[in-house]
């Protein structure tokens, strides 16, 4: 099961981070939070239908623990890595 972590500090446990400094944060950071996710979810989606190698990336995060350090439990970009590879949410 893949799970989201939104710890300010790291997670004890092994982890891959997807926060802010990391090549798996949200690039768009311009608009609202909602916005900012609407679009990262929209390149997402369309990235990983053609680009294997991103998608062999995601793929790596399955089944581990994720950790965002963004603040935004409402609005995390994270939540669309777990609703592609399976709406597991903790
Ligand atoms: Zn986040």
């Amino acid at each position: 099961m893949t799970t989201l972590t939104f710890s300010q500090k790291p997670p004890t446990q092994p982890h891959i981070f997807i926060g802010k400094g990391s090549r798996d944060y949200n690039p768009f950071c311009v608009g609202t939070a909602e916005e900012n996710l609407g679009r990262f979810r929209k390149y997402f989606f369309e990235r990983v239908s053609f680009d294997r190698e991103y998608a062999k990336r995601i793929e790596s995060f399955r089944n581990k623990l994720l950790w965002c350090n963004c603040g935004n439990v409402v609005m995390c970009h994270g939540m669309v890595y777990l609703e592609y590879l399976g709406k597991d949410k903790s």
